[in-house]
């Protein structure tokens, strides 16, 4: 196995990488934009494919030697495009950054005007924040949620209209509402700007119909393939005909040198996984799940942004308790379930504290968990938070969770 390999090599990191994987299987998981790949998408980042350079495009390379790569991208695109039903597809973004990074370099100049929603309002970083190449290289105006964590879309036609931008982008890294794209789409083409839409978040629930889908109106799609969508790490760019030669060289020559060929060929498998029908049911779950789990942690007295989840993503609203996420994310992490702090609308503390926990279902659906586990999960979660139950006792019933539903079995 590969383990033993790399303790014959390397007994150091070889140390952490199976400590790492004892914290997998022994923990809940839920980082929104975490998942647990298959063991053949984790087979093909390991393969000999990381030894090869193929600059350009499939069957216009600029080595010699790509005949297989070539098979394997072309493969993994054409995969794409019927999974989603895009016009076209690069797979060669290392991440959903230079996903994003790559459009911007196509539809913009620098200074240019980008819409983006706000970071702490659950945009990402790379949608116009001020530390961000998108923030520092362009002028940004951002968009936000109302009290009950839903886009106002009102204001957003109006800071469209005030404002005039080249690209309005939609999408979230902590959003728990279906975003609706045609709203989007109309307040774009009123301003006549580019429309991206970054489904790093919810790709999978895209692309097996949970969610509607952005393809038929947006410009550019971007994605990452690690979250629901349970690839490898890194990112796609999904775009109209008449964009798929610009999008292609901002990727490479534009951002990047040489492409990730087995990650590619990771990402090939991840969306013939992505195809069948247990992945169907698998997102058709891992929705079922957030909106359950939403419900119970209410029941259990845990207030939840917007008051529920109509996706895989959710978060604990903690102002009324009086705690911090910080606080509430690392007393998680002792009971066994890992989350990350999060802000809340309009909180009222800094970024590194924060008043509220984002937490997701796609990595615990992944496991097989479903309602069952989503009632004990709140249990557990609320009885940490109100004190209800021993440290000690939280962390064993989250393992007893984790016992139930293995991981990674025979690793
Ligand atoms: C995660 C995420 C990204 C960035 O992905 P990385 O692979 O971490 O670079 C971009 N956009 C959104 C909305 C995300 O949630």
């Amino acid at each position: 196995m590969e383990l033993d390999i790399i303790k014959k090599e390397d007994p150091e990191v070889a140390k952490y990488i199976e400590l790492e994987l004892e914290r997998q299987k022994n923990t809940i998981e839920l980082i929104a934009s975490e998942n647990f790949t298959s063991k053949a998408v984790m087979a093909a980042c390991g393969s000999v494919l990381t030894n090869k350079y193929a600059e350009g495009k499939p069957y216009k390379r600029f080595y010699n030697g790509c005949q297989n790569v070539d098979k394997i991208e072309e493969l993994g695109v054409r995969r794409c495009c019927e999974l989603f039903g895009c016009d076209h597809a690069n797979l060669q973004p290392h991440s959903g950054a230079q996903a994003n990074m790559a459009v911007f370099l196509y539809a913009l100049n620098i200074g240019d005007t980008v819409m983006g929603m706000d970071l702490s309002n659950g945009g990402h970083l790379t949608h116009g924040s001020p530390v961000n190449f998108s923030g520092i290289n362009y002028n940004i105006v951002s968009y936000g949620v109302n009290e009950e964590g839903v886009i106002d879309y009102d204001n957003v036609e109006k800071l469209a209209l005030a404002n005039k931008p080249k690209l309005i982008i939609a999408g979230a890294s902590n959003y728990s509402r279906i975003i609706d794209f045609e709203k989007f789409s109309n307040i774009a083409k009123k301003v006549n700007a580019y429309l991206m839409v970054d489904i790093a978040h919810i790709a999978a629930l895209v692309a097996t119909g949970v969610h509607p889908s952005p393809v038929p109106y947006a410009d550019f799609v971007t994605t990452t393939t690690h979250k629901t969508l349970r690839g490898p790490r890194g990112g796609i760019i999904m775009c109209k005909k008449e964009h798929a030669q610009g999008i292609d060289k901002a990727v490479f020559p534009g951002i990047q040198g040489g492409p990730l060929e087995h990650i590619i060929a990771a990402k090939a498998i991840a969306l013939k996984e992505a195809m069948s029908s247990e992945f169907k049911q698998y997102a058709k779950q891992v929705v079922e799940n957030s909106a359950y789990l939403a419900s119970e942690l209410i029941n259990n007295g845990v207030d939840i942004v917007g008051g529920k989840s109509e996706n895989h993503v959710m978060t604990l609203d903690l102002r009324k308790l009086g705690k911090t996420g910080k606080d509430v994310a690392n007393l998680l992490e002792e009971v066994g379930i890992t989350a990350n702090k999060n802000t809340v609308p309009n909180d009222p503390q800094s970024p590194f504290v924060t008043s509220g926990v984002r937490i997701g279902t796609a990595a615990t659906t992944t496991r097989g968990m479903k309602k069952e586990e989503m009632k004990e999960i709140a249990s557990i979660i609320a009885d940490a938070i109100f004190e209800k139950d021993s440290i000690e006792n939280l962390k064993n019933r989250s393992y007893q969770l984790c016992k139930k539903f293995p991981l990674y079995e025979d690793m």
